[in-house]
């Protein structure tokens, strides 16, 4: 991270998990774990979840996002969610692109950017999620896959709203397995995403942008991976789901 130049962003994806009690439990104990973090503290919870982390959270630095959010701001599209509604609860950030979505649900390169333009119109931040399966790293083409992700989804994205996206770079492989990126593997990627976007819009943008790191960050790791000079947070899915876990990953940001 280079806290002198961009936001360092811990954020917590907590997927399909914990119930309205069970998510109560954890922000109050999360609450005062986080209360001196010196980065932005998200916790991204499932849709029956955000009342109450918007409730329990008020007047605290822990910032609440969503998991996903469709592209229309109405209509007929059972079972989805617009971006609206979640500006309008007062949520103010969201995941898009996650690896899950893409791999279970269908999500492309395509309506991935859909999805972020409509976050970006409703005034979200958005947590835009690109990331190489293990089959690609094998194959060497890593760096395309992870720039034309970026790309897709930042297309009609101009350089003001920049400022409201965050990239996650998750290498499939490494989310949700226990394995994570080396802390030099996260840093190229992360430092090839800001060139990538460097050439899209120019390196005073590229230089302010936060670009996390996801796939298995955890209390043990999250020093290394922290310590390089592009990776500026993390998004965390299991170690996310336990306070103190989770709390030492903002220490580990916080320093
Ligand atoms: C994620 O869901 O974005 C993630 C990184 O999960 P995990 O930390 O469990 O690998």
């Amino acid at each position: 991270m280079n806290k002198a130049v961009r936001k360092t962003v811990i954020a917590g994806n907590w997927k399909m998990n914990k119930t309205r009690p069970e998510a109560k439990a954890l922000i109050e104990e999360l609450k005062p774990l986080t209360a001196k973090a010196d980065c932005d503290v998200v916790i991204c919870v499932p849709y029956t979840n955000l009342e109450t982390a918007l409730a329990l959270t008020e007047g605290s630095n822990i910032k609440v996002g969503a998991e996903n959010c469709h592209w229309a701001e109405s209509g007929a599209f059972t079972g989805e969610i617009s971006a609206l509604m979640l500006k309008e609860m007062g949520v103010q950030y969201v995941i898009i692109g996650h690896s899950e979505r893409r791999q279970y649900f269908g999500e492309t390169d395509v309506t991935v950017n859909k999805r972020v333009r409509a976050a970006l119109d409703a005034g979200l931040t958005v947590i835009l999620c690109v990331g190489e399966l293990l089959e690609q790293r094998e194959q060497g083409i890593t760096e395309e896959i992870c720039a034309m992700q970026t790309k897709i989804a930042l297309a009609g994205v101009t350089e003001e709203e920049l400022s409201r996206i965050i990239i996650a770079y998750e290498p499939v492989w490494a989310i949700g397995t226990g394995k994570t990126a080396t802390s030099e593997q996260a840093d190229e990627v992360n430092g090839y995403i800001r060139s990538v976007v460097a050439k899209l819009y120019n390196n005073n943008a590229a230089q302010k942008l936060t670009i996390q790191y996801g796939g298995s960050m955890n209390a043990k790791n999250a020093d290394e991976l922290l310590a390089k000079e592009h990776v500026d947070g993390g998004l965390i899915g299991g170690a996310s789901l336990k306070a103190p876990d989770f709390a030492a990953i903002v220490a580990a940001a916080s320093k």
